[in-house]
C-alpha cells in the first residue's frame, strides 16, 4: 500500500494518511445544493475530490465514499439567515421544491459524467433522513448541547472549548461574517450558535415540513452532513471533503454536532479545495453570473479540457478562470490525445518493459502522494510519452495513469471540439488575435473583415467579458 500525503485542515500541515481500519477508507463529501446548475467553480471542487478518491483507490485502498444532496435547509447565508435556497429556486421556476431538486440533481450527475467524476458509492438526499436528524437533535438536547428558543432548536457553541479548532481563526475574526448578516437571530444565546431544527420560522412559505418532537418544521443545513455521514460510514470518519468556504461555519458546525453526539473525535482528515475565481471574485451561484459545463460545451469545449485545466493547478491554490488559459488547455489536450492515440494506433506486440513501467508508475504515485500534485503527475505522463521505451509499455502506462487523470486518453470517439484539426484551431486563434490587435488600433474595418472571413468558413466568434470565443458549424 502506498502512503498518500495531503494537507489536513485540522492539523494545518501535510500529513501521512493513515486510515482508522487498515486498507479501508471512509470518505465523505458535501454534495451540491440542488436549486441551480452546478457552476464550473463547484465542479472544480468535485473534480479535485474525485482525484482524491481515485488516488486512494490507485494507492490500493478500499474506499467507501458518501455524498449528500442538499434539498432542504440551506439558507442563502451559511449562518442561518436569508431565504431557503430550494424555496427560492422553486419560486424562480414556478415548480415544486421536489421538482427543482430532481431536475438539478440529474443535471449535476450529468455534468459529473461529462467530467469523468466518479459517482460516490452512496448518494443520499437530506429529505431521506429526517428521522436520523431528529434522533441526533434529541440526543444533543438530552446532553445539554442544544436549546430551544423562539420554537427553534439551536446548538449551544458556548458548551465547547474547541469550537473553532478547524478554522483556526480567532473568534473575533469569524464573528465578522456572522455579524454582517442583516437580520440577526435574537433567539441565539451566542452569535455562533446555529439552527438544528426550524419550527417557528419567518418562512411561512416553506414548502417541506415534517413532524418532530418540537412541532412541524424542517432541519438546519449542517445537521444533514453529520447524520448522513454517520448513517453510512459510522462514528469514525477518515476523510471529509468540501470547498474552502465550507470550513466555517459548515464544517466547524458539523464537528461540533458530531463530537458532542458521539462523545469522541469524529473525523481525522479534512480536505478542502480552494475556489475558482472569475475577475478576482469567487464564482457563486447566488451571484447568478455563472459558467456551466453546458455553456462550455456550447462554446465548443470538450468538458475534459476543463478537467485538465483544473488538474494543471494545485487544488489548494485559488484558480483564476480565463478563456485564454482554457484555449491553451484545449490545444494542449488535443495534442496530448493525438500522441496517445497515435501510440495506440501504432501498437506494439512486444512485451511490456516491467522495469520502465514500475519506474514511471512510482514517479506518478509520488506526484499524487505529494499533496495530490496533479500537474506534476501530468508532467510524468509527458516525460513518459517522450521516453525511449516501447509502445506496449507506454500504452500500459497511459491506461494506468488514466485511472486517476480520467482524461479519456485512449478513447477513440472524439467530441466535435476534440476532432477539430489543431492546424485549423491555430489559424482561428491567430485570426482572433489579429482582430483583437486591429480593434485595439481602432482599425474596425480590418476587425470586421476578419470576422467575415471566419464566418465564411462557418466559424462564429463572440466577444464575451472573458474574451473572444468561437464556435464552428
Ligand atoms: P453548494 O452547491 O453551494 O452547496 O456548493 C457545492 C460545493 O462547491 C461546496 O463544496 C462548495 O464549497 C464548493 N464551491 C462553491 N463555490 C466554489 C468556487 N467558486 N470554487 C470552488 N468550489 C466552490
Ligand atoms: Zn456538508
Amino acid at each position: 500500500m502506498n502512503t498518500l500525503r495531503f494537507y489536513n485542515t485540522l492539523t494545518k500541515k501535510i500529513d501521512d494518511f493513515v486510515p482508522n481500519v487498515e486498507g479501508k477508507v471512509s470518505l465523505y463529501t458535501c454534495g451540491p445544493t440542488v436549486y441551480h446548475f452546478a457552476h464550473i467553480g463547484n465542479l472544480r471542487s468535485y473534480i479535485m475530490e474525485d482525484i482524491l478518491d481515485r488516488s486512494l483507490r490507485y494507492a490500493g485502498y478500499d474506499v467507501k465514499r458518501v455524498m449528500n444532496i442538499t434539498d432542504v435547509g440551506h439558507l442563502s447565508s451559511d449562518a442561518d439567515t436569508g431565504n431557503d435556497k430550494m424555496v427560492e429556486g422553486a419560486k424562480r421556476e414556478h415548480k415544486t421544491v421536489m421538482e427543482i431538486a430532481k431536475f438539478y440533481t440529474d443535471a449535476f450527475f450529468s455534468d459529473c459524467e461529462k467530467l469523468n467524476i466518479r459517482i460516490p458509492d452512496v448518494v443520499e438526499p437530506a429529505t431521506n433522513c429526517i428521522s436520523e436528524f431528529i434522533n441526533m437533535i434529541e440526543v444533543l438536547l438530552e446532553k445539554g448541547y442544544a436549546y430551544i428558543a423562539g420554537e427553534n432548536v439551536y446548538f449551544d457553541t458556548s458548551k465547547l472549548d474547541k469550537y473553532y479548532t478547524l478554522s483556526n481563526q480567532n473568534e473575533e475574526e469569524l464573528m465578522i461574517g456572522v455579524r454582517d448578516d442583516v437580520d440577526e437571530d435574537t433567539n441565539k444565546k451566542n452569535k455562533a450558535d446555529f439552527v438544528l431544527w426550524f419550527t417557528k420560522s419567518k418562512f411561512e412559505d416553506q414548502e417541506l415540513k415534517w413532524d418532530s418532537p418540537w412541532g412541524k418544521g424542517y432541519p438546519g443545513w449542517h445537521i444533514e452532513c453529520s447524520c448522513i455521514s454517520m448513517k453510512h460510514l459510522g462514528e469514525y470518519l477518515d476523510i471529509h471533503c468540501g470547498g474552502v468556504d465550507n470550513i466555517f461555519p459548515h464544517h466547524t458546525n458539523e464537528i461540533a454536532q458530531s463530537e458532542s453526539f458521539t462523545g469522541h473525535k469524529w473525523c481525522n482528515y479534512w480536505f478542502h479545495v480552494n475556489h475558482l475565481n472569475v475577475r478576482g471574485g469567487k464564482m457563486s451561484k447566488s451571484k447568478g453570473d455563472i459558467l456551466t459545463v453546458s455553456v462550455l460545451q456550447e462554446q465548443g469545449y470538450n468538458p475534459l479540457v476543463y478537467r485538465m485545466f483544473c488538474l494543471q493547478s494545485h487544488y489548494r491554490k485559488p484558480l483564476e478562470f480565463s478563456y485564454e488559459i482554457l484555449d491553451n488547455m484545449k490545444i494542449a489536450y488535443d495534442k496530448l490525445k493525438k500522441s496517445t492515440l497515435r501510440i495506440k494506433a501504432e501498437g506494439d506486440s512486444s512485451a511490456v518493459d516491467t522495469k520502465a513501467f514500475d519506474e514511471y508508475k512510482a514517479k506518478f504515485m509520488d506526484a499524487l502522494s505529494n499533496d495530490l500534485n496533479t500537474s506534476s503527475a501530468i508532467t510524468v505522463l509527458y516525460e513518459m510519452l517522450k521516453a525511449d521505451i516501447n509502445n506496449a509499455t507506454k500504452l500500459a502506462l497511459i491506461e494506468d495513469f488514466d485511472q486517476v487523470l480520467c482524461l479519456d486518453l485512449l478513447k477513440e470517439e472524439e467530441s466535435a471540439a476534440c476532432a477539430v484539426d489543431s492546424e485549423l484551431e491555430n489559424y482561428i486563434l491567430e485570426r482572433i488575435e489579429a482582430r483583437k490587435e486591429a480593434k485595439k488600433n481602432k482599425d474596425f474595418a480590418t476587425a470586421d473583415s476578419i470576422r467575415e472571413e471566419l464566418a465564411s468558413k462557418g466559424i462564429t466568434i463572440k466577444d464575451t467579458r472573458e474574451g473572444t470565443v468561437w464556435t464552428m458549424e
